[in-house]
């Protein structure tokens, strides 16, 4: 399966729409504190203006319910301009409206029109057709890159595929489409899965999927907990999930039946307060104190998952192996990044926490793809088709 590419679709003059994920973090005083997300969209915003293209730009913010200045985009057009250079951009100070409509139409070669926040329109969560209609009428060609939206269907990303003549995706969708297929479909093994975080809930879904399609599963982090007590370990106050002790179980007996090798860790660094300033211990999962948890993985465990890993030619890593916030507790994370980008494997990760830690170990460079998208890619690996990539995929003659 492939998408239809910006790279097929004629854009000389054209008034292109691209849509975005510019939901950056901003600090207490609303500077952008990563712009990960404004750079991830920069070649298909650099490709479309050198085919000649008039480009608007819309994204989300935040989850504001009405128009509240705290959500403008106005700081993401001055980074923007920033990292374009000698491209102008224009904010716009609504989504749709006259003044906005009139702009667009009077764009110009070298400047960009950055669209409101998409969520001060109502319509926007709501997949509002009129919403989507005033959209497309600003421009003959419709571009979807905001992967961390395509599993929702909003006006932005899957009614507009209905007004607008031509749409396509950008160079960031296509990337973490081909990525996710790529897992699902033709993944070089042994494939090794490696799942963290702190429930069991979040990643049920995509446990059940993969199962039949990996190797190995290494599970880790606040999860790893439901399943040492599905197995019958005492451990003490860490966090659990009572309600899928079962659904533990359940996957345990089908990776055995499927021939799927189950690790999951032998040794934690346990504490009885959930706070970096608590007194540690590091014990195996054996001896895990009453009134004391496991707040990330012990030495022993990275070792021997660092041993699992040693023959993997493909790993995907969702979730993190401890409380990597508190520097106490982030070992394990910062050792599994290490022992990942230093594999010779093809390294996919997904969820804004992995990217946080593989950014913080300073390894990003070293991952073959860190997913922009974390309900999103986890989605993708669930096999479930996202709403706004339906739309989008290039419908083979031959299928
Ligand atoms: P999730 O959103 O489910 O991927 O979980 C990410 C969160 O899991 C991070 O904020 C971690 O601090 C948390 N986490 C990881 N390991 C543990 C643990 N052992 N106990 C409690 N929380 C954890």
């Amino acid at each position: 399966m492939q998408l239809i590419s910006v790279k097929d679709v004629e854009l000389s003059n054209k008034k292109t729409l691209i849509r975005c994920d510019f939901n950056v973090p901003q600090d207490e005083f609303g500077n952008i504190s990563d712009d990960r997300r404004i750079k991830s969209v920069i070649p298909t915003i650099r490709y479309c203006l050198d085919q000649g293209a008039k480009i608007i730009l819309a994204s989300h913010l935040g989850r504001p319910k009405e128009v509240n200045n705290k959500y403008s985009l106005e700081p993401v057009a001055k980074r923007l301009e920033r990292l374009l250079t000698n491209i102008e951009v224009i904010m716009a100070k609504n989504v749709i409206g006259n003044d906005t409509k009139e702009l667009a139409a009077n764009l110009k070669h070298g400047q960009i029109l950055l669209l409101e926040n998409l969520r001060f329109e109502k319509g926007e969560t709501k997949n509002d057709e009129n919403l989507a209609k005033d959209l497309a009428s600003m421009c003959d060609v419709y571009v979807n890159d905001a992967f961390g939206v395509c599993h929702r269907a909003h006006a932005s990303v899957e009614a507009i595929t209905k007004f607008v003549k031509v749409s396509c995706a950008g160079f960031l969708l296509q990337k973490e489409f081909n990525f996710g297929q790529q897992l699902l479909k033709s993944a070089a093994r042994p494939f090794v899965a490696v799942v963290g975080g702190s429930k069991v809930s979040g990643k049920l879904q995509a446990l059940h999927n993969l199962l039949p399609k990996i190797d190995k599963l290494i599970i880790g982090g606040g999860m790893a907990f439901t399943f040492l007590k599905a197995q019958g370990f005492n451990i003490g106050n860490s966090i659990v999930e009572e309600e899928l002790i079962e659904d533990a179980k359940q996957i345990i007996a089908n990776a055995k039946e499927l021939g799927v090798k189950l690790y999951l860790p032998v040794d934690v660094i346990a504490a009885q307060s959930f706070s970096n300033d608590s007194v540690i211990k590091k014990v195996s999962v054996q001896e895990i104190p009453n009134g004391w948890m496991g707040l990330d993985i012990g030495p022993a465990s990275s070792i021997l998952f660092k041993e699992v890993l040693n023959d993997a030619q493909t790993i995907w890593w969702n979730g993190p192996m401890g409380v990597f916030e508190m520097e106490k507790f982030s070992k394990g994370s910062l050792k599994m990044s290490h022992y990942i980008s230093d594999s010779y494997a093809t390294s996919v990760a997904g969820g804004g926490d992995t990217a946080d830690v593989i950014n913080r170990a300073g390894d990003a460079d070293d991952f073959s793809f860190i997913s922009t998208g974390g309900g999103a890619s986890l989605e993708l690996i669930e096999g479930k088709e996202l709403p706004a990539i339906k739309p989008l995929i290039l419908k083979d003659e031959f299928e």
